[in-house]
């Protein structure tokens, strides 16, 4: 594995728990920084943090405005400042055509997955700002390039996203704080419990590698982009989806 240096860098990771986001801490934590394990499901937080020496478990909700205000005040008496935000926090919904989706899920991925970064961002960002350092990785989608059938509420959520990184990168551009985004194309995690068989083939047949994404291969990513070294990147869309999208 190459090493990035992150040591003595402070990490928050939403949805740091399982699947991609434990594997960024993993990364992050081999990489010398300190990993805030921010998840609804403070169980698995707490189990996670406990193999990465340093690391602590947060518990969140990343819809509610009250509890990202708690999760900062909680991170920063025991880390002080952060210098590193991954909004990876996300869920899939259901595989249906958007007509069937009821209102209350369409919601309900659109607060997780668009307005759940919007608060951590908001919470921390300017933070970073005033110490001139930072950086910010959001987990969007290929589903938010291309826009997945059967995904309606998760594709145009993760287009936001990118919207919403374009659109930081450019505000904080003069800061010290640069903020990008990566989009996966599927990777076999806890979240694919929550979508068809059907919806996983079709996604696994539009990648030319013909496999799977892996955790580690986005972690190894998401470690770059929290790293000194992406110094004159911002507001970008990174691609990991198996050569998918070319663009
Ligand atoms: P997982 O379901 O394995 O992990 C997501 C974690 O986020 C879970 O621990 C989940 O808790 C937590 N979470 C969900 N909602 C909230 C909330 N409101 N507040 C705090 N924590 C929350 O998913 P992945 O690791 O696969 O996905 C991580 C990110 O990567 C997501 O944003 C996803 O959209 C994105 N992504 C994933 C792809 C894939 O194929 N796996 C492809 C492209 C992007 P709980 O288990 O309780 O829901």
């Amino acid at each position: 594995m190459n090493r990035i240096d992150l040591k003595g860098r402070k990490a928050v990771v939403t949805g740091g728990a399982r699947g991609i986001g434990l594997a960024i801490c993993q990364r992050l934590a081999d990489s010398g920084a300190q990993c805030a394990i921010w998840d609804r499901d403070e169980e698995a937080a707490t189990r996670a943090a406990s193999e990465f020496p340093g690391s602590e478990a947060i518990a969140v909700d990343v819809t509610d405005p009250g509890s990202v205000d708690a999760a900062v005040a909680a991170t920063s008496e025991v880390m002080g400042d952060i210098d590193i935000l991954v909004n990876n926090a996300g869920i899939a919904g259901s595989s249906r055509k958007l007509w069937e989706c009821e209102p209350e899920e369409w919601q309900e991925v659109l607060q997780i997955d668009l307005f759940g970064v919007f608060l951590c961002c908001r919470a921390l960002v300017p933070g970073m700002i005033a110490k001139g350092y930072g950086r910010v990785v959001n987990i969007a989608s290929i589903a938010g390039k291309e826009g997945n059938p059967n995904a309606s509420h998760y594709s145009a959520a993760k287009a936001g996203v990118i919207g919403l990184t374009k659109s930081l990168g450019k505000e904080c551009a003069e800061s010290g704080v640069i903020v990008n985004c990566v989009t996966p194309a599927v990777i076999e995690t806890d979240i694919l419990k929550q979508i068809s068989q059907e919806h996983i083939d079709y996604m696994l047949s539009r990648i030319p590698m013909g496999r799977f994404g892996l955790t580690e291969e986005a972690a190894a990513l998401v470690a770059w982009l929290s790293s000194e070294d992406c110094s004159f990147t911002t507001g970008g869309v990174f691609d990991l989806s198996g050569g998918r999208a070319t663009y």
